[in-house]
């Protein structure tokens, strides 16, 4: 099923005891849910089109870079200019800061893409702005103000990003992943899922130990790059921000600098951006984490949609009714 959920935050300050679970999916309201569909351009634009007031109240969009790109009005992350927060047509580039990216901006390149013929193959000449933002908003209001770094694809496309480049150069690594019960099979949509992601940045230690009996030198560099990633991690992924994360995130830059591997875009959102935007809310990533959706996911389809018996196959008289009724009941129980 694909959703729409919003996901209300309580900004005095409330806690989770456990530092990498997302805030918790009480407090969760669905928006939009269609089944069968695929996420393409067209049929996200046209769901989110049609929830209307966002602009009355303050909110985060938190969604994976993909929906964001799409949201915003911008090609995807293998086009010339891929980031949804800046202009960069240089990923390798960590150094030198582009362009934001504001509402503003992607509106006046859009106009001028549509007004050229809207030619998908000159489209870079418009920084890839495509479509016109699915945001309201002043023209002066930064994406990144508007679109939370996304935690957990990004602790998911690093990880993997990292381990693929590993095993080109050293295919044993695989028996690391057997050593600490991290399986191929548990591969979700072609990256590693969020609690493997950090049994292995937990479990360094064993690479370490297994590289030291084959060939230490090649995957030393490896082992440095995911024990300065976990120390990012632990510092402002999660709901407890140390404050000390910017140093964190500066070795992470160096260790991967050192290396000979891209910069993907996700390496490039945190290493340019996430710190940005966690300076001016001082919270970490967690409090704005697309986690949320996943639990929403099987709790709605197991706890509601299945168990109190309002599921119902699609062009079954009552399904649209049942739909939106099983929805209604969801949201009321998590905000009462
Ligand atoms: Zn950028």
């Amino acid at each position: 099923m694909f959703k729409i959920v919003m996901n209300i935050l309580d900004t005095a300050g409330v806690q989770s005891t456990n530092s990498f679970k997302d805030s918790g999916i009480k407090g969760t309201l669905i928006l939009a849910l269609v089944e069968n569909i695929q996420e393409t351009d067209d049929n996200i634009r046209l769901i989110l089109s049609n929830i209307k007031n966002l602009d009355k109240i303050k909110y985060h969009i938190c969604s994976d870079v993909k929906l964001i790109n799409i949201i915003v009005g911008i090609q995807s992350c293998s086009s010339k200019h891929p980031c949804p927060y800046c202009e960069t047509n240089n990923l390798e580039n960590v150094d030198t800061f582009t362009e934001d990216r504001t509402l503003g901006s992607i509106r006046h390149s859009a106009s001028a893409y549509k007004s050229a013929g809207s030619n998908k193959k000159v489209a870079q000449h418009y920084t890839n702005c495509i479509n016109q933002p699915l945001l309201t908003g002043d023209d002066h209001e930064r994406i990144l103000d508007i679109c939370a770094p996304p935690e957990l694809h990004l602790l998911q496309g690093i990880v993997k990003h990292v381990y693929d480049n590993m095993y080109k150069n050293w295919p044993h690594v695989s028996l690391w992943l057997d050593k600490i019960n991290v399986k191929p099979t548990n591969y979700h949509h072609g990256s590693f899922v969020g609690n493997d992601c950090l049994r292995m940045l937990k479990n360094v230690d064993i690479l370490q130990q297994m590289a030291e009996s084959h060939d230490k030198h090649i995957i030393q560099k490896y082992v440095h790059i995911l024990r300065c990633f976990y120390d990012v991690v632990k510092s402002c992924f999660g709901m407890t921000l140390d404050p000390q994360y910017d140093t964190y995130i500066n070795q992470f830059k160096y260790a991967y600098k050192d290396m000979d591997i891209t910069i993907t875009p996700k390496v490039h959102i945190l290493l340019m951006h996430v710190p940005d935007f966690i300076t001016k809310h001082n919270r970490s990533l967690g409090w704005y984490s697309e986690q949320t959706l996943e639990s929403v996911h099987h709790d709605f389809k197991r706890n509601c949609w299945e168990k109190q018996g309002y599921k119902r196959s699609i062009g079954h008289p009552d399904y649209s009714q049942n739909l939106t009724k099983a929805a209604i009941v969801y949201s009321s129980k998590n905000i009462s």
